[in-house]
């Protein structure tokens, strides 16, 4: 693939450092998960940003769960406190908490819980492999609750706890939850080793406390949108979510929403045949929910099938090397490949700038990209799977590498330009 002198000139416009700086903007709008305030004030941020690069800003609103949480305790019974995060979506523990006894219950799955009894007390179990196989908790908090469970404590090899999910991670929203629920809190691995020394030294005993309300709440797909000259019915998208697990989420997402305001700001000068679309998502966490609700709206307007193509910007500013998801797998459907001419193209012009760009299983779940695949639009995912401060408090402007940034930019901004002047564009099978 031969690139254009204009293609290759479009790079001038695109700054890593200036992709960090619009990722801190998103910092700075505070809590950001779905239908909190900082949700809103970075939704009117990004309009205000579109509306200077002289796109055309279109708002879908749509309703969904959200989740707030209050005083988090987990008390052991020498007293000491320990840091412990409650997943999204845990149901609260009666006022005052649960106390009881500490029960280790290994990995959490059926079979662990052969000889030992969790009823009326806390069960305990720890991620056992590598990374994120517990992410969605929902299925092995059910095991824990259908055996009389008050509570679970869940022990993750990070130093400092991470925000799971209470879902049971289905593509199918319809059973994003499932009926048995306790309240839960994850504690570091660090944390973890102090409980189980206790529990192993017959202190097993602890106090768990988890404000938390599952309200439902309404926010906003916000969209900009650079109209086509010839083609404006159909819409090469670019998408990056606005919502995190927990703040400050800089690479999760600052990273893809700084990227895309980057690649907004190169285009927007420009008319392409076809319109091109940066969308802004929220309720990415948990099983997407929010973009769930934008398809849905786009086919009820009958213009789902006007979506050639989507590129989603999500998580690449921090850790290894730079992927794109070639399949992803959720628990209750076939793997998912993405489409293959898409993933081809964008390679071809890594290739050409020079940058290395891999390919990869996205073992937990398909995240936004997903959604648009089972509606039967081409997208492809950029993402890095390997940041140690994922989900976490320590996911903080400072750790970003505008070089990543940049990288997946140029490819984006090229790629985009590309797909909205394309003389056709094929369609997935
Ligand atoms: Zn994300």
């Amino acid at each position: 693939m031969e690139l254009s002198g204009f293609e290759l000139e479009l790079r001038s416009r695109i700054s890593g450092r200036r992709a960090v700086a619009h990722a801190d903007v998103l910092v700075q709008a505070g809590d950001r998960f779905v239908g909190r305030d900082g949700d809103a004030v970075a939704a009117q941020a990004l309009r205000g940003r579109f509306t200077e690069l002289g796109l055309d800003v279109v708002d879908r609103e749509f309703a969904t769960v959200g989740f707030e949480e209050g005083r988090v305790e987990l008390v052991l019974a020498d007293g000491r406190q320990i840091e412990a995060i409650p997943p999204y979506f845990s149901p609260p523990t009666p006022d005052g908490g649960v106390e009881g006894e500490l029960v280790f219950a290994g990995g959490g799955e059926e079979a662990d819980y052969d000889g030992i009894d969790v009823e009326g007390r806390i069960a305990v179990i720890q991620e056992v492999g590598l990374g994120y196989s517990r992410f969605w908790l929902g299925s092995f908090v059910a095991l824990a609750a259908q055996r009389g469970a008050r509570a679970v404590i869940v022990i993750h090899p990070l130093p400092w706890p991470y925000r799971m999910s209470l879902e049971a991670g289905n593509a199918d929203l319809g059973r994003r939850f499932l009926d048995d629920r306790v309240p839960v809190v994850c504690i570091s691995g660090i944390d973890g080793g102090h409980l189980l020394h206790e529990l192993g030294a017959g202190r097993g005993h602890a106090r768990v406390v988890v404000e938390s309300a599952l309200p439902q709440v309404t926010s906003w797909n916000v969209s900009g949108l650079l109209r086509g000259s010839e083609l404006p019915d159909q819409h090469v998208l670019v998408l990056a979510h606005r919502d995190h697990g927990i703040a400050p989420g800089a690479n999760d997402n600052g990273s893809g929403f700084g990227t895309m305001l980057e690649v907004a700001a190169a285009l927007a000068p420009e008319r392409p045949r076809r319109t091109i679309e940066f969308l802004c998502t929220t309720a990415e966490e948990g099983t997407t929910p929010g973009v769930a609700a934008y398809i849905e709206a786009r086919r009820a307007e009958g213009t789902l099938h006007g979506i050639r193509a989507a590129i989603d910007l999500d998580m690449f500013g921090v850790g290894g090397k730079l992927k794109l998801v070639e399949v992803g797998l959720w628990p209750d459907t076939d793997p998912l490949p993405h489409s293959e001419w898409l993933m081809r193209r964008l390679e071809g012009i890594a290739d050409e700038l020079g940058y290395d760009v891999g390919r990869m299983t996205a073992p937990w779940g398909v995240a936004e990209s997903g959604r648009f695949l089972e509606a039967g639009v081409p997208a492809v995912w950029f993402w890095k799977p390997d940041d140690f401060y994922y989900h976490s408090t320590h996911d903080s402007t400072d750790k970003l590498d505008g070089n990543s940034l940049k990288a997946v930019g140029d490819i984006t901004a090229i790629g985009l330009w590309q797909l909205a002047n394309a003389a056709e564009l094929p369609a997935d099978a």
